[in-house]
Parts: C-alpha cells; sequence; structure tokens
C-alpha cells in the first residue's frame, strides 16, 4: 500500500545516525575487514549512484539525479586524487575543499524543480559543479606555487584529538547536518531524507578519512538510501494525485484488497462546490481542494485519506467500526467547518450571497472563506465487500446531504 511507505521522520533521520554507529563500532571486526578489502565494494558506490541516476530519469526525479551526482563526483575525487596521506602535499587542502563544497552541491539541489535529466537546469547544475572543480584547481595551484597566505592556512588547523579534517570545517559539517535534519523531521519529504542522509554520511567520511575504506562503505549505504528514495519517490509519484499530492484513486483501489476483516469507510464531499467554482473561478476551487486535502490528513484515529475523485475523498479506518471512527470524522468536519482559509489573487469576487454555509469576509488584500463537507460512513458490519460498503457510505453521505449538509451521517446494518 503506497501510503505505508512514508516512513515517519523521526526513523528516516535516525537510521543512517544508527548505521554510522554500528559502522563504526564493527570497523576492525573480521567481516567489515575482509568486505572492505574486496574490489566489489570499492566499485559498489559507482553502481548504486549510476542506478541512481537511471532511475531517477525514468521517474523525472532530477533533484535525485543531481544529488547522484554531487555523490558520484565526490567519490571519484577521494578514489583518485585523496588516497595519499593527509599530511602529504595537497591531500588536507583537497580534503577540505570537498569537504566545503559537497554539502552545498546537496544543498544546491533544492533551489531546482524536479524533471527529466536531459534539460537545461540539469545541465546548469552540472555546470555549476565544473565551476566548483575549476575554482578548487586555482586555489591549489595557489597553493602549490607557495602563495597561500597565512590566515587559511591558520584557519585549515585541526584538533587532531577530534579529527584531522580542519575544526572550522568539522563545525560547519555538524551544523549543516543538524539543519538538513530539523528540514527533514519538519516536512520528511523525500528529497529532505536523500540531502540530510548524503550529507551526515560523507561528513563521517571526511572527518573519519583516516580509517580505511571508510569512503567506499558509507559511500556504498549512502548509495543504497538514494536509490530506495528515488524508487519510492516515483512510486510515490505514481500513486499521489496530481493537485492535492495525497495518494489518489489508483492507491485507494489497491489499499481496498489489503483492508481485512474489520474496516470502516468514509466518503467526504465537499458542499455546494460547484457554486464555489462559478463564485471564486476553478484556480481558487483548486487551491480550496488542496486546502482541505491539507485538514483531512490530519485525521486522527490512524486513518488513510485519499482523493476519490473530484472533489470526493475517502478515508479508511482499519480495524475500526463506524462507532469506533465516529468521532475522528466529526472532529474533521468540525475542523473544516472552523478553518479560515486565505484565498490569494481572489480578483473574482463572489457575484452573489447565494453561498449557503460558506460566509466570507472581505480585508484589504486576502478573503477569508469558511467551507463544510458532508460525510457518509460505513462499515465491514454493513458487507464485508469493500466496494459495497463504499456504495452504503455514498448512500449515508446522500443522507447527510439531504438533511442539511457540514454532518456526518451513518448507514447502520438495519438501515440497509
Ligand atoms: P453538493 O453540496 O450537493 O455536493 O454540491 P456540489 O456543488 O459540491 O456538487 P456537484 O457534484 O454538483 O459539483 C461538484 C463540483 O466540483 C463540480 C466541479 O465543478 C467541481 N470540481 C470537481 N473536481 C474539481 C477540481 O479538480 N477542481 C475544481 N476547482 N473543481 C472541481
Ligand atoms: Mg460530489
Ligand atoms: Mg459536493
Amino acid at each position: 500500500m503506497p501510503s505505508m511507505s512514508v516512513s515517519p521522520s523521526w526513523f528516516r533521520s535516525l537510521l543512517p545516525v544508527l548505521l554510522i554507529m554500528a559502522i563504526h563500532i564493527g570497523i576492525g571486526h573480521e567481516m567489515i575487514t575482509s568486505l572492505s578489502n574486496s574490489s566489489v565494494l570499492v566499485n559498489l558506490p559507482y553502481v548504486l549512484f549510476f542506478t541512481s541516476l537511471m532511475i531517477a530519469q525514468i521517474f523525472k526525479q532530477s533533484r535525485m539525479g543531481m544529488l547522484a551526482v554531487a555523490q558520484l563526483l565526490a567519490y571519484a575525487v577521494i578514489q583518485f586524487r585523496l588516497q595519499t596521506p593527509l599530511t602529504s602535499g595537497s591531500t588536507l587542502l583537497e580534503l577540505s575543499l570537498l569537504a566545503l563544497l559537497f554539502p552545498i552541491s546537496c544543498v544546491m539541489s533544492y533551489v531546482f524543480r524536479d524533471s527529466g535529466l536531459v534539460t537545461k537546469d540539469f545541465l546548469y547544475y552540472l555546470l555549476a559543479q565544473g565551476m566548483f572543480f575549476l575554482w578548487s584547481l586555482l586555489i591549489l595551484d595557489h597553493f602549490n606555487q607557495g602563495n597561500f597566505p597565512d590566515i587559511f592556512t591558520q584557519l585549515l588547523s585541526s584538533v587532531p584529538q577530534i579529527s584531522r579534517l580542519p575544526f572550522i570545517l568539522f563545525l560547519y559539517l555538524i551544523v549543516l547536518s543538524g539543519i538538513t535534519m530539523l528540514l527533514l523531521l519538519r516536512k520528511n519529504r523525500k528529497l529532505d531524507a536523500v540531502v540530510y542522509t548524503s550529507i551526515l554520511l560523507t561528513s563521517d567520511v571526511f572527518v573519519f578519512f583516516h580509517i580505511p575504506h571508510i569512503s567506499s562503505i558509507l559511500f556504498s549505504i549512502s548509495g543504497i538510501f538514494l536509490v530506495l528514495y528515488v524508487i519510492a519517490a516515483g512510486h510515490e509519484l505514481a500513486f499521489n494525485d496530481r493537485l492535492t499530492n495525497i495518494p489518489g484513486r489508483a492507491a485507494l483501489d489497491n489499499a481496498m484488497k489489503h483492508l481485512g476483516r474489520r474496516f470502516t469507510i468514509a466518503m467526504i464531499d465537499v458542499d455546494h462546490f460547484k457554486q464555489f467554482n462559478d463564485n471564486y473561478g476553478h484556480d481558487t476551487g483548486d487551491d480550496v481542494l488542496k486546502l482541505v486535502a491539507s485538514r483531512l490528513r490530519q485525521v486522527k484515529g490512524r486513518a488513510k485519506v485519499y482523493r476519490y475523485g473530484g472533489e470526493e475523498f475517502t478515508v479508511l479506518f482499519k480495524g475500526k467500526t463506524t462507532e469506533e471512527a465516529f468521532d475522528y470524522l466529526e472532529a474533521l468536519r468540525q475542523d473544516i467547518q472552523d478553518y479560515d482559509m486565505h484565498l490569494r489573487n481572489t480578483d473574482k469576487r463572489p457575484k452573489n450571497d447565494k453561498l449557503g454555509r460558506m460566509k466570507r469576509q472581505k480585508n484589504q488584500a486576502n478573503s477569508t472563506v469558511n467551507i463544510t463537507v458532508s460525510i457518509g460512513v460505513s462499515d465491514s458490519q454493513s458487507s464485508r465487500d469493500p466496494q459495497e460498503v463504499i456504495k452504503y457510505a455514498d448512500q449515508a453521505l446522500y443522507k447527510a446531504k439531504k438533511t442539511g449538509r457540514n454532518r456526518v451521517s451513518a448507514m447502520n446494518v438495519v438501515d440497509k
């Protein structure tokens, strides 16, 4: 079921941390050492990042593709340039430049919108990577000619007890890992998870660079995460409704196959929505549907919400009867009734006062409207067949509309 694939944000944040801890505890262990020595592990990150790139192209997830490019380049630089001791030549400076520029490359993906990989945007991203590369070469050239100002050398001093990476970069990586983790905890989008995971895992590589094979191990883990997230993002795209970004009809059909013995289905329909469109315009109607969807998403009782089609939504409660689900639905109805929806660009002011229960207030820039929904509900006591239960829920919805709208109406076994 697609909605089941949404892991909680705390899980997405904690998993990479736990993996890092497990790797550090396991380093030196025979199994990890023998695995690390194999050429398979050294090349695994390349395979994973190329795989991510191909899947990103298939699912038009260019931002995930950008993360794949950033990691591919960082890993290649580590493999081709940084296999000498940190004390020799410019190795530490090269590592420092990489530690500085890699997180910027990751965060830069937020600037773009998702598309395919053969686009101008993706080319701009590649060009930016090229600029970073050239800039690094210039700095290295400066360094090799002995023109490096003392101030920079001081800036690059490290606290060896913590890491051989310059202390300032150590702090920079901690702060960026923290910020991206907070963003993930707040928003829990797949891109947030990928940006956070990439920055956290590579930061660990930079900080513990002296540990043999650390880059192959952690970039491989990061590559596995990337492949999984890019597949999950594609999956979400296929099953989510474009307008409201909640699971759509295909996801509902899928979920109905796995309902178990006891379940409740509620059908929700926006009241007088045709009139709303006529008065405020179709685009504003779309905005309202998005708002309604985002309110419905807050439903309690471990229910799942789907867009059934048009201005109709479906809520599924697994393992609950109508009686057990009723209060959650009543709370939803109340919440939507009380929610002041601020409309943008409503140059189309209401033409008349026939807006039923929709109240409106004009203030200087925006107008606020309140809309209501009617809800019909039925459960597995009425029928074991989910399609039949939907039919009964629809009849209950009809009853709610007939008896004044803005109410929850149940179809009981005795009503049949
Ligand atoms: P009722 O209270 O009886 O449900 O009245 P209603 O006007 O909501 O019902 P009706 O089924 O007659 O109209 C539904 C309207 O919803 C028709 C259509 O214009 C609008 N609608 C359906 N899908 C969308 C959409 O994706 N965007 C917008 N803006 N409007 C939509
Ligand atoms: Mg309708
Ligand atoms: Mg309606």
